[in-house]
């Protein structure tokens, strides 16, 4: 990768958006949801639902705007949420967070993200993340000057080898970020894995980045925060937000839980990216976390409904279909299509089929896009009916898009 010196450029390399000349891109979200737009195409590519959370959260919020919740927040957040968020973590973990010192709210949590690796990584540390990764490990592990080393997660179980996942540990690894359940794969990770990874951490003396935002949206298996394994606390940080679980994800309220040095150093980051946002929306989504289990259970039940019709219909197009154990994603081949590029597909496909996916090569550095050229990622939260009508113009993919 050619060097960029200024932090922009870095953070746009990182997340690949810059082309070796320079040239700056839009993120592969951007640039797929507005062809989809463009076309009025069924949007299978950026992962939003296309049903809104539950109608008495956003009278609530909108109650708060109307009311009298206009004004700053607190910077870590009000002490209701943070309340919140500790009691989630005891209720479904059996973890014990003091809301005080051992949580932070944060815009989405995009910005814990930022503000964790901005904390912790300095020019030259490296920063281990699975491959395909979300773009936004890449973008920030590059703003921070940190070095991006990947541990490739392979078809059909997307589970990581423990070989190359020991051997990308060194004496420069400060932080692991770990995404589980993994977006875009759907993979929720073994607890073998994710005892290994503590091992190695601990072995390494680096930190834990757990992003856990598809925590309720796994499907069949429980969802084990790394930080409940022993010895992770110390070294973790557990990362998660409201959008995905309660499908509000412009609402853009995050959180960051762990040891309270870590949170402080997060804090401190975080207090001069936004220093707070989401006022009116903080206490709904204090409510939210508070939902009965049958809340998220059902929620899960749903959505794995879905992506079982989406499955099916994948197939039925003749794609190689990879089941995921959580997420709002499924990944599927498009090689026994006779296709070679699911980044060249993924842009025809709007206009031509009127149906946008993901290609999950733009989740890689440039060995992994190799790998993964023929896969592509659909967000399958979306209405029965659109789904049902997805696969059925995915169904005429070859006909309509020449090989
Ligand atoms: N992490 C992962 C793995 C995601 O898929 C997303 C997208 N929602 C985010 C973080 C960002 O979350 P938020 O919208 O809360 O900033
Ligand atoms: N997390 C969502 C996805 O993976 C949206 C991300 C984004 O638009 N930045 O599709």
């Amino acid at each position: 990768m050619p060097t960029f010196n200024f932090p922009w450029q870095r953070t746009a390399a990182g997340a690949n958006l810059l082309s070796p000349s320079g040239q700056l891109g839009v993120t592969i979200f951007e640039e797929i949801t507005s062809l989809a737009a463009q076309h009025g195409a069924i949007n299978l590519g950026q992962g939003f639902p296309d049903t809104d959370g539950p109608a008495p959260f956003k009278d609530r919020a909108a109650e708060g705007i109307t009311g009298n919740l206009n004004q700053y927040a607190p910077g870590g957040g009000i002490p209701a949420l943070r309340t919140a968020i500790a009691e989630h973590q005891k209720r479904f973990y059996g973890i014990t967070v003091d809301p005080d010192t051992e949580v932070v709210v944060t815009t989405g949590a995009t910005e814990a993200i930022a503000a964790s690796i901005l904390a912790f990584i300095q020019a030259g540390d490296e920063v281990i993340t699975f491959e395909p990764f979300y773009d936004s490990y890449g973008a920030t592990i590059g703003l921070a000057g940190g070095i991006h080393r990947t541990v490739a997660l392979n078809a059909p179980s997307f589970q990581p080898n423990i070989a190359e996942l020991r051997a990308a540990f060194n004496p420069r690894t400060k932080m692991i970020v770990l995404n589980n359940p993994h977006n875009p794969t759907g993979a929720v990770f073994d607890r073998e894995v994710l005892a290994e990874i503590v091992a190695l951490a601990t072995e390494h003396d680096c930190l834990i980045l757990s992003d856990e935002v598809y925590e309720h949206l796994t499907f069949g298996v429980a969802h084990t925060p790394i930080a409940s394994l022993p010895g992770a606390w110390q070294r973790t940080l557990t990362l998660s937000s409201v959008g995905k679980t309660f499908s509000f994800t412009g609402w853009k309220v995050g959180w960051a839980s762990g040891p309270a040095e870590l949170v402080a150093a997060v804090r401190t980051v975080k207090q001069f990216l936004s220093y707070s946002s989401g006022s009116a929306f903080q206490p709904v989504v204090a409510e939210a976390l508070g939902s009965p289990t049958e809340f998220f259970a059902g929620f899960a039940k749903d959505l794995a409904h879905r992506s079982e019709v989406l499955a099916t219909g994948l197939e039925a197009a003749g794609m190689t279909v990879y089941r995921p154990r959580g997420t709002y994603f499924i990944v599927a081949d498009v090689a026994p299509l006779g296709f070679t590029s699911a980044l060249d597909l993924a842009r025809k496909m709007p206009a031509s089929i009127g149906v946008a996916g993901i290609p999950l090569s733009v989740f890689c550095h440039a060995e992994g896009a190799q790998k993964t050229r023929t896969l592509m990622r659909f967000a399958f939260c979306k209405k029965l009916e659109v789904l049902t009508e997805a696969a059925e113009r995915l169904s005429h993919l070859t006909a309509k898009i020449g090989i």
